[in-house]
Order: C-alpha cells, then sequence, then structure tokens
C-alpha cells in the first residue's frame, strides 16, 4: 500500500526528466497516485514526450501560471480527467538570468523583477486559488524554494522571489487551514535540473553541499526532495502547515 494510494495529485512544473516535478510525479505514482502534471506550454511536445518516461503516463495540462485565461480555465481542464484534487505541487520558478541571476543583483530592472516575483511567488498563491474549487479537505498544497533565510551567491533576485514565495506559503497556510487545507514547502539542495544549469555561477553554490553537508548531497538525484514533498502531500504530516521542509543533506544547519 503506498502513501498516495487513491489520491489525485496536480503537479505543475514539469519539463525534462530531470525537473523536480518529474521526480515527484514518478514517486507520486510509485506511491498510488493519479497524477496530472502540467507545463508552461511554450514547447508542450517537450514535457509531452517525458511524460511517456513514467510509470503510468499521465495527462499533460498547458498551464502559464501568469496567464490569467490559463488560471480560470484550469478547474474545468482537471476536471475532464478527475473530479477533484488531493494535492497540488508547485515546482515552478523563472528569473531572467542574463539580468537578474549570477551577481546582477544591483542592475536588475524591475520589470525583470516583478517578472520573477510573479511567476515564482505569487503564482503559489493563484495556482492554489485556481485550484481551490476542486481541493477536499485534508488537501495539501507543496512548493519548492531554495532556503531563502540567507543571501546566497548568484542566487540573487530568485532568492528575493523565494523569500516571497515562502512568506506566501504562511499567508495561504493561515487563509486555507480553516478548510483543512496545508500549505507547507520544501526546500532542496542545489540540483541539476534545467532551471539551476541557466544560473551562471550556480556550480559554485553547489561546490559548496560536497564539503559542508553532514549527509554528503548528490545534486543529479531529486527523489529525496520528491519523497518529502509526497510525505507532504500525504496523510503523514496531518497537523503541519506553513512549514519549510529542508532536504538539503543537512547543509541548512552547519555554519562552516
Ligand atoms: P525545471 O525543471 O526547470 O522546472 C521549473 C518549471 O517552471 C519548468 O517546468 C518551467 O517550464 C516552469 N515555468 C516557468 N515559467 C512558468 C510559467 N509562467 N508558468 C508555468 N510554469 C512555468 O527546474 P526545477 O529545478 O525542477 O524547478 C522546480 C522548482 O524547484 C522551482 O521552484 C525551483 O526554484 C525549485 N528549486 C530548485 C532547486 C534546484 O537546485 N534545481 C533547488 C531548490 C528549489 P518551462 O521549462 O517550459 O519554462
Amino acid at each position: 500500500m503506498g502513501i498516495l494510494d487513491g489520491r489525485t495529485i496536480l503537479v505543475a512544473g514539469v519539463t525534462m526528466d530531470t525537473s523536480i516535478g518529474f521526480a515527484t510525479a514518478r514517486f507520486a505514482q510509485e506511491q498510488g497516485a493519479t497524477v496530472l502534471i502540467s507545463n508552461f506550454g511554450r514547447a508542450l511536445g517537450i514535457p509531452r514526450r517525458i511524460a511517456k518516461r513514467l510509470p503510468v503516463e499521465p495527462v499533460v495540462l498547458e498551464l502559464d501560471v501568469t496567464d490569467p485565461a490559463h488560471l480560470e480555465a484550469l478547474p474545468d481542464a482537471v476536471r475532464e480527467h478527475a473530479d477533484h484534487l488531493d494535492g497540488v505541487v508547485h515546482s515552478i520558478a523563472y528569473g531572467n538570468p542574463e539580468t537578474l541571476l549570477g551577481g546582477k543583483f544591483m542592475d536588475g530592472p524591475w520589470e525583470d523583477v516583478q517578472q520573477a516575483l510573479h511567476v515564482s511567488a505569487y503564482s503559489l498563491k493563484s495556482l492554489t486559488s485556481a485550484c481551490r474549487p476542486l481541493m477536499t479537505p485534508g488537501a495539501s498544497v507543496v512548493g519548492l524554494t531554495f532556503d531563502a533565510t540567507v543571501a546566497w551567491p548568484a542566487y540573487d533576485w530568485m532568492g528575493v522571489a523565494k523569500a516571497a514565495l515562502e512568506s506566501t506559503s504562511r499567508y495561504l497556510s493561515r487563509e486555507l487551514g480553516k478548510d483543512g487545507v496545508r500549505v507547507n514547502l520544501v526546500a532542496a539542495g542545489p540540483l541539476k535540473t534545467l532551471a539551476a544549469k541557466a544560473i551562471p555561477g550556480f556550480e559554485d553554490l553547489e561546490s559548496m553541499w560536497q564539503t559542508r553537508a553532514p549527509l554528503g548531497w548528490d545534486n543529479k538525484d531529486a527523489e529525496p526532495t520528491a519523497r518529502a514533498v509526497c510525505a507532504l502531500l500525504s496523510d503523514l504530516f496531518p497537523a503541519t502547515t506553513g512549514e519549510i521542509v529542508h532536504v538539503d543533506g543537512g547543509f541548512h544547519a552547519t555554519g562552516a
């Protein structure tokens, strides 16, 4: 018996098989869930091909979280395949690597910062609101952050967006707790995904994990992160909301 037996989960943000969303979709299926995935949609053919590599080929929905029409259409798009959602995974972020990341903090233009905040933080609220009519009591929303309690080299405005995401998650947990809906984040260590590879200088961050993470850290293995996301989606954490669970080999607990 799996921890997600009988549950229906939407995983938003699957592009490649390196995506944290892909590892989450795979582990969720292995744990008994029916999974729907969504992608931005600029090149929907790629996630549609990648989806075939999952144990069960999932429905792939197009969803740009900054497009009000997409968000409005989402409940009906889901209803074509499932009558409710027990869980929603927000595995989405974007910040222009040329203007906002890799040492560009002092020069990042507001238009690009605004876009990063919209796609990476505000969208946790937008996606959750869009899915709200489908959610049952006991439903769980889980997002992905990169520990925003400190300032990192290279991460720059994406770090600010993650701080906003973390706060958004706490406010959402206040709003939705009365309906029995939990909202939590997983703070993952650096993983070699498309999003991470686009950040100039991210490899310097990754190298710190090799010497400092007490448990060690494999930046090609998203499964530990996926497992934590699925645990938070399940009823193994029935009284936990507004929380950030670190899956970083213990890096966050070390000072040097
Ligand atoms: P990824 O595979 O590139 O996933 C990011 C996803 O965001 C992609 O599917 C991307 O779609 C999607 N996206 C971008 N703009 C969007 C929009 N407007 N609407 C809908 N979807 C949009 O990279 P990932 O590393 O797995 O990232 C997943 C999450 O984990 C992100 O929140 C990221 O910040 C977080 N995280 C990553 C790491 C790491 O080291 N990799 C560590 C901690 C946390 P397209 O590919 O089509 O643009």
